[in-house]
């Protein structure tokens, strides 16, 4: 069973630049970095089209575009623009286009949806109840990820094991319940590890992980943590719940 970390360097540092707060290389890395490789190639073989980059744009998606682009492996990169992300993390778009020439596809919600359901339930309905926030999710990220994944056999995501409980299992290539393979190359890299990786080759990250952000989501829906708190603890920080929108359910 995979540990699940809260941040050692909560306990030291005020405030800081995530590099120097977490970076360590580990005697593994290496492995690791050509391990996870191996596991892109791989895939990109055996799916060819069919495999697309989910990303996130939080620091392992980046490190797994970093992965693909660098190695010039054909694998589409594609991300969710909810409506409701910070102004740094879709920063990160031309900064991807920038420094590695690739284009992000992007996936958005269905306009007239988010306007009924604003109208109906007003711009911060998730705060009301879990079943709110859970139909903003479903609008603004489960259909448009459908629409990602429609006619493809595999998806990359960023996910480790460290994460958080509900992650503590993820395997580097297993079955998304829907007919899809999901492959996590990074799955058994540590917090330090994907830092000591983005420092070595300059990954572009987003800035508000330098502001106690480990885990960013929707800007009503994370804010920073605290000493001591878990990884996803500035996810829906209001709820009493596993922190998961539903991308990465169990079925
Ligand atoms: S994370 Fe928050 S704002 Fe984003 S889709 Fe879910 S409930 Fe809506």
């Amino acid at each position: 069973m995979t540990t699940v970390s809260t941040l050692p360097w909560a306990t030291t540092n005020a405030a800081g630049h995530a590099i120097g707060l977490y970076a360590k290389w580990t005697p593994e890395l290496d492995a690791k970095i050509e391990a996870a490789l191996q596991r892109l190639r791989d895939a990109s073989i055996q799916h060819g089209d069919g495999l697309v980059q989910s990303s996130s744009l939080g620091v392992e998606d980046m490190v797994v575009t970093d992965l693909i682009a660098r190695t010039q492996l054909p694998i589409v990169i594609a991300t969710l623009d909810t409506g409701r992300l910070h102004p740094e993390t879709l920063g990160l778009l031309p900064r991807i286009a920038e420094r590695y020439g690739r284009d992000v596809e992007v996936f958005a919600p269905v306009a007239d949806a988010v306007i009924q359901f604003v109208r109906k339930e007003g711009e911060d309905a998730m705060y009301k109840s879990i079943e709110l926030r859970k139909a903003c999710c479903g609008l603004r990220k489960m259909e448009p990820l459908g629409r990602m994944l429609k006619g493809r056999s595999a998806w990359i995501t960023g996910l480790r094991r460290e994460q958080s409980g509900a992650r503590s299992d993820v395997a580097f290539d297993e079955d998304d319940g829907n007919g899809r393979r999901k492959i996590s190359p990074i799955a058994d890299w540590t917090w330090a590890e994907v830092w000591a990786y983005v420092e070595k080759y300059a990954v572009p990250y987003n800035p508000l992980h330098d502001q106690f952000m480990p885990s960013i989501g929707c800007a009503p829906c994370t804010r920073a943590i605290a000493v001591g708190e878990d990884f996803r603890a500035g996810r829906w920080w209001w709820e009493d719940s596993t922190k998961e929108c539903g991308l990465h359910a169990k079925s």
